[in-house]
């Protein structure tokens, strides 16, 4: 007897879903000039197909939508078109050998002249190969680069992606206990991460959404430090940087600990980091620049004289990737902010690292409502001493 794993109970959108996703996507067809958007993005092809196989490739046009999958693939999206998360109108088409052949006769089939693919996603050598193939074949197709037509859909969620990410964070409590609970004098990193990643498969997650981070006294100056063999010990403060997956959607939280009771300087970056955090939190409200987002939680850091410390962005958006839109950050020369809007998900995660001595991190994921947001991890705050 084989157990059913949490990816075969995975909840999918309803089919009434997937044609509104359909309709926003069309109108970017359509301001484009694009006949049809091939997409080869995991999580996009899943966003808008419910596909959720690691290979296929997506086609949208005006009025349809082709997806071609291999024979590993062909059961797993028959039941998934009889069921009430079938992707609407869709064109299932066979992949008897190369995808880059199934797509090429499937556009040709289609009479779709100006092709948009994704540019981030779709490699050099790969679009060259296509539009020598279209050549060969005399298929009259023009691959255009788009830049996350998709991505950018994604940024506003529906409701099943709302409902998913609020059962998501709220699952990371449970695991949160646990992971403050591993934290003891004597134990590696490694335990701990070993005892984070149990929780997270008990709380009925299909797998951690990254690797978890466990960085302890001076480890915990890197942000992505990896856990290793390192020894807890009395006076260092614990990074406990964790995810989970649920129904394809990622949530991500971090909390400290500190070993033993903190130093008086362990408290002050604690208590900055902590007051920068609420006041990104404060500012979250529709309407919002998300750069101003960032601002806030950096000028109180700057106030303390942490600004140097603080390297990173203050957040990033959730959803079926772990990092995804919106960044909250400074504005970039390629990166400018958005116009926070209801329905955005992001985390808000400002830290301070001091390089040998250590460093705080504290994160929350949130939901922009239209007053101001919801925090969606139920988390208690405070630097945990164990
Ligand atoms: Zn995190
Ligand atoms: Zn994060």
């Amino acid at each position: 007897m084989t157990a059913e794993s949490p990816l075969d109970r995975a909840r999918l959108p309803a089919s009434t879903l997937l044609v509104a996703r359909h309709a926003r996507l069309r109108q970017r067809l359509d301001t484009l000039s694009l006949d049809a958007l091939v997409v080869t993005c995991a999580p996009n092809i899943r966003y808008l197909s419910n596909h959720t196989g690691s290979a296929g490739v997506f086609v949208l046009t005006r009025d349809g939508a082709h997806l071609l999958v291999d024979f590993r693939y062909r059961d797993a999206v028959a039941s998934l078109q009889r069921s009430s998360s079938a992707c609407p109108d869709l064109v299932v088409r066979d992949v008897p050998a190369s995808y880059d052949e199934a797509l090429l006769e499937c556009l040709g089939d289609l009479g779709a002249s100006v092709v948009g693919f994704e540019a981030a996603h779709v490699p050099v050598a790969t679009h060259g190969r296509w539009q020598r193939m279209a050549g060969a074949r005399q298929v009259d197709v023009t691959f255009t680069a788009t830049e996350s037509i998709v991505e950018d859909a994604r940024v506003v969620k529906d409701s099943f992606e709302i409902a998913t990410l609020r059962d998501a964070a709220a699952r990371l409590t449970g695991v949160a206990r646990s992971a403050l609970d591993a934290v003891r004098a004597g134990e590696t990193e490694w335990a701990v991460a070993g005892t984070i990643d149990a929780a997270i498969r008990d709380a009925g997650y299909e797998r951690p959404a990254f690797d978890t981070i466990v960085a302890s006294g001076p480890n915990a100056a890197r942000p992505h430090h990896h856990p290793g063999d390192r020894v807890l010990a009395d006076g260092d403060l614990v990074v406990l940087d964790f995810g989970g997956v649920l129904n394809g959607y990622c949530c991500d939280l971090t909390r400290m600990a500190s070993v033993g009771a903190p130093s008086s300087d362990a408290r002050r970056l604690y208590d900055a980091v902590y007051d920068a955090h609420q006041a990104a939190i404060a500012a979250v409200r529709p309407g919002v620049e998300s750069t101003a987002v960032d601002a806030a939680a950096r000028s109180l850091l700057d106030s303390r004289g942490l600004g140097a410390a603080f390297g990173h962005s203050t957040g990033h958006g959730l959803g079926l990737d772990v990092h995804e839109l919106p960044r909250i950050a400074r504005a970039r020369a390629d990166a400018a902010g958005v116009r926070l809007e209801p329905g955005m998900v992001f985390t808000i995660e400002p830290g301070a690292y001091v390089p040998g001595v250590g460093g705080v991190r504290i994160e929350d994921d949130v939901l922009v409502t239209e007053t101001g947001c919801d925090v969606l991890t139920a988390v208690p705050h405070g630097l945990c001493s164990r």
